[in-house]
């Protein structure tokens, strides 16, 4: 990254406004209008064709005129003379464009947007936007956008896709006590993406945590990586997450993965934290722009009502923190800040006869203990008590405990005077938040923040034991007959190369050969129907299992053909595929799909004709470390079926995640081929007894 370039996009010394104007109402004066009221303190040059003066700032009729240096253009002038200014900026060494007009990509014009970006880059300039409010910054008093003010000033730093949505989000900073130093509009991202905002984020200084609303992700893989480096928390609010275009998909996964699952999948793996909607992308940024992450399991939760303790404790549940009681000696000195009648287990009910002092001692006890991990503290306003008090208590005693290492968050449920105690708290660089709920879900932010790190820090080590050329020569065949759909046998064959386990599989012409092979593989065997027209075999009575002789075999092989030519009279049929029966196990399904965004996803989950019902599948990014193929098998939520639940054996989850990871290897080597894939099912067995694929399928990418 150019950081002499970004910082001069990002954080101008100097700026000009091009489309300047003096008529209010007009985005030209509202820009020019924003800097001199944010109290910008680099040279604003106003640029209009009639030159004169602009809001008593010395106007130029062009950019080349303006005697000084300019660091960023601020273009408001109408799409089709942006390419004519583009290239003015350029001769005079602009270095960014911030291009706050619209009239793009947006409504079709994609050709103007790619000149401009084009003309940019000949001269070593970035572009921010098209179609964008701009930018804001509380730290450089900088408001080089249309939106009225500068946010709440903070440590967080907001890029938003959306710009109706930023002019919202910059206003209700102020009701909602969340501070930005910085408003980063990028509209179309013809240039600067989400993956260069993160980097760029990453090292300035005067940010403490990115928060990201996110429609689509331009280049999902360098975002993932830049994501993974960065060292500051970041979180992300994505919209369009519904399964839109998951009904064309052809497989199992397709239909499984929507477009939600990857991206949640790939924030995940990339320590992003993910944010459920506005509300929470708020309240989740207030928390890790204050605190630090939650470096494990235990919260405590110390509240003076039981019904707000209650609350918390199940949403502490519902966000995967359940609590846990205090061990004893601590349970034992929090009962010398209660009343008798208190509860020091966890939650910490100091009951509604505590003032500062119970609160103030018994956070600054418990925030110090090394058992808990995390704080959260909870308050109803009573008429004894002043919240202001009751904050103050708080706030002395964390300050008391030296603890730096762990976080906090509060609740104050009351009035107006709860309102300015949070406020102040707020101010303290303490999350405080109106419901319980609110406060536990921060908790869980800056744990899953604290997790995610943890994952990602996983590397993957790829085989060097496959044979991609052989692979590779099997999907030639199929690419020189066909286009997209292998048969079973070419899938497997495909599976084989990469040495993952595969029932022993041959193909029969006819009857005669299906004996032959059936006898060399030993009974019982399988029978199917091998069509490259025919996707699911059992669907057309295309599947025969455990048979067990020679007359079975004929029997079976006429069988199977007649139902697929009453299934579909145009199928081309290969032939039989005759193999081993696999001994009866636990069926689960690996899954594979070629995501627009992050490219190769692999997909687990529990096998069987329910899994689209059920949809308790799990995704990753490919390609995944076996740790993190383990991590994938206890992710569903039929995971003590694996485990061994009700008195059964625990399968062998070592094979099965090595299997997963060798997978993945196979669908990213082969990416430029392989749409999405399918091991339906494997079947697993206990410890040590490994597991074998026994269908597997292929769909191979339309390359034209
Ligand atoms: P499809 O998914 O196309 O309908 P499958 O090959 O998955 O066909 O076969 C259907 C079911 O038959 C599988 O889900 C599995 O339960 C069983 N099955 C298929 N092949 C074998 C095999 N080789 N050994 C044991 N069971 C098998
Ligand atoms: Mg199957």
């Amino acid at each position: 990254m150019d950081l002499e370039v970004f910082n001069g996009l990002l954080r101008p010394k100097s700026i000009a406004v091009i489309g300047a104007s003096d008529t209010p109402g007009k985005i030209g004066y509202t820009v020019v209008k924003n800097l001199l009221e944010s109290g910008y303190e680099g040279p604003i040059y106003p640029i209009n064709p009639k030159g004169g003066e602009i809001q008593g700032l010395k106007a130029y009729a062009s950019v080349l005129d303006v005697p000084g240096e300019i660091d960023a253009a601020a273009v408001v002038v109408p799409a089709k003379i942006v390419p004519t200014v583009a290239k003015e900026c350029g001769q005079k060494g602009v270095k960014g464009l911030i291009v706050i007009a619209s009239g793009f990509s947006e409504v079709g014009r994609d050709d103007l947007e790619s000149q401009v970006v084009e003309i940019a880059h000949e001269h070593g300039m970035r572009v921010l936007g098209p179609n964008i409010v701009g930018i804001l910054s509380n730290s450089d008093q900088c408001n080089a956008s249309f939106a009225p003010f500068l946010p709440l000033p903070g440590k967080a730093a907001l890029v938003s896709q959306s710009g109706a949505l930023l002019i919202a989000m910059d206003a209700s900073t102020y009701i909602r006590r969340v501070g930005f130093d910085k408003m980063v509009s990028i509209g179309n991202m013809s240039d600067v993406n989400f993956a260069d905002m993160v980097a760029w984020l990453d090292q300035d200084e005067t940010t403490g945590c990115v928060s990201l609303y996110i429609e689509g992700l331009k280049d999902g893989r360098r975002f993932m990586e830049n994501a993974r480096e960065a060292s500051k928390p970041i979180i992300a609010l994505k919209s369009g997450v519904s399964a839109h275009g998951a009904a064309a998909a052809a497989s199992h996964t397709g239909s499984l993965a929507g477009s939600g699952k990857v991206y949640e999948a790939a924030f995940e793996q990339a320590g992003v934290v993910m944010a459920a909607d506005l509300n929470n992308l708020f309240d989740r940024t207030l928390a890790l722009s204050l605190q630090p992450p939650m470096p494990g399991d235990n919260l405590l939760i110390i509240t003076n009502g039981g019904g707000v303790g209650v609350l918390a404790t199940d949403s502490a549940e519902r966000y995967g923190l359940p609590l846990r009681y205090a061990p004893d000696d601590v349970q034992a000195e929090l009962q010398n800040h209660m009343p008798e009648f208190g509860s020091a287990k966890n939650p910490v009910d100091l009951t509604g006869m505590a003032g500062r002092d119970w609160y103030q001692d018994s956070v600054q006890y418990a925030f110090a203990h090394k058992w808990v991990d995390g704080l959260v503290v909870l308050y109803c306003e009573t008429a004894m008590t002043d919240p202001q008090d009751i904050a103050e208590g708080i706030q002395e005693a964390v300050e008391a405990s030296g603890i730096t290492d762990k976080p906090i968050a509060v609740s104050f449920v009351g009035g107006e005077r709860s309102e300015a105690a949070m406020r102040w708290l707020v101010e303290k660089s303490i999350p405080a938040y109106n419901e319980p709920d609110t406060s536990v879900n921060a908790m869980a932010a800056l744990r899953e923040y604290a997790r995610n790190q943890d994952l990602a820090a996983h590397s993957f080590e790829p085989l060097s034991d496959v044979d991609e050329a052989a692979a590779r020569e099997v999907i030639a065949k199929v690419r020189a007959e066909r286009c997209r759909d292998m048969t079973e046998i070419e899938s497997k064959a495909i599976f084989e190369a990469y040495g993952l386990p595969v029932a022993n599989t041959r193909l029969a012409d006819d009857e005669a050969q299906a004996v032959e092979l059936a006898e060399a593989i030993g009974y019982p065997v399988v029978m199917k129907i091998v069509s490259p027209d025919i996707l699911h075999k059992s669907d057309a009575g295309g599947v025969m299992v455990d048979i067990k002789d020679a007359d079975g075999v004929r029997e079976a092989f006429n069988t199977i053909l007649d139902n697929a030519k009453a299934y579909k009279s145009e199928a081309n049929i290969h032939g039989v595929a005759i193999q081993e029966m696999a001994p009866w196990g636990t069926e689960v399904i690996l899954g594979s799909v070629n995501d627009p965004t992050f490219g190769p996803a692999v997909m687990f989950g529990l096998g069987g004709i329910f899994v689209e019902i059920l949809r308790d599948v799990t995704f990753r990014v490919a390609p995944v470390s076996a740790d993190q193929a383990a991590k994938m098998l206890a992710d569903i939520n039929g995971a003590p079926i694996l485990e061994g639940a009700r008195g059964e054996e625990p399968k062998d989850r070592q094979a099965l995640a090595e299997l997963l990871s060798r997978y993945s290897q196979m669908i990213c080597d082969l990416a430029d081929e392989v749409q999405e894939s399918d091991a339906n099912p494997v079947i697993v067995y206990e410890e040590g007894e490994g597991a074998i694929i026994v269908d597997a399928r292929i769909i191979l990418k339309d390359n034209d």
